[in-house]
């Protein structure tokens, strides 16, 4: 090279800057890069550049952890949430279920024992009335319409028998109860004769 160094002009250049394109000497070469050599100025202004590019990369490694951090914790309060809705669904289902059937059961026996005895109770009000039980059930429901002999349970009639001054009344034969109201005579006493057909 005949030109002579841009910083000192008494020196020959040995190089050109590979930025700049400046001559330089040997003194003033501040980096170099395999067969590229840089002043001062742009190496410099290389190194800025690089820590510029290192800092941008830092925040967006930042940016990109925040994000991810930001859709675990999302993702974890929607498991959450679920786990929750489901627990609470099973709770209430378990809820409903302990209620219902057992008390359903407890609830129809009530009823049917309920219409068992107002129909005792109104085939002693039929006796008061006309001086004797009725010879069959149809006889009683003919003088009182509204008065039910099905069983709510097994959707049979109860079974109704005249025996001597008094009566015997069953449950249905297919019922899982076996009750039988017996009046005697004096309509004093209700007897219940329980597995002891
Ligand atoms: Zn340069
Ligand atoms: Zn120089």
């Amino acid at each position: 090279m005949n030109e002579m160094c841009k910083y000192h002009p008494g020196r020959k250049a040995v190089v050109r800057c590979y930025r700049c394109n400046a001559p330089l000497c040997r003194e003033c070469i501040a980096y170099q890069d395999g067969d590229k050599y840089y002043c001062k100025k742009c190496f410099d202004y290389i190194l800025k550049q690089e820590y510029k590019r290192e800092i941008d990369e830092i925040k967006r490694e930042t940016r990109r952890k925040q994000l991810l951090a930001l859709l675990v914790i999302i993702g974890l309060l929607l498991i959450t949430l679920e786990i929750y809705s489901i627990n609470k669904n099973k709770a209430y289902l378990q809820k409903t279920y302990r209620i219902s059937p057992k008390d359903l059961v407890i609830k129809q026996n009530i009823k049917s024992l309920v219409k068992y005895i107002t129909l005792g109770e109104n085939l002693v009000k039929y006796k008061e009335k006309y001086g004797k039980y009725p010879n069959k059930l149809y006889e009683l429901i003919l003088k009182y319409p509204k008065i039910d002999t099905i069983d709510i349970i097994t959707n049979e009639g109860f079974m109704y028998e005249k025996k001597g001054d008094g009566f015997v009344l069953s449950m249905p034969e297919n019922g899982s109860r076996k009750e039988k109201i017996r009046v005697t005579r004096d309509n004093r006493y209700f007897e219940n004769l329980k597995n002891n057909r």
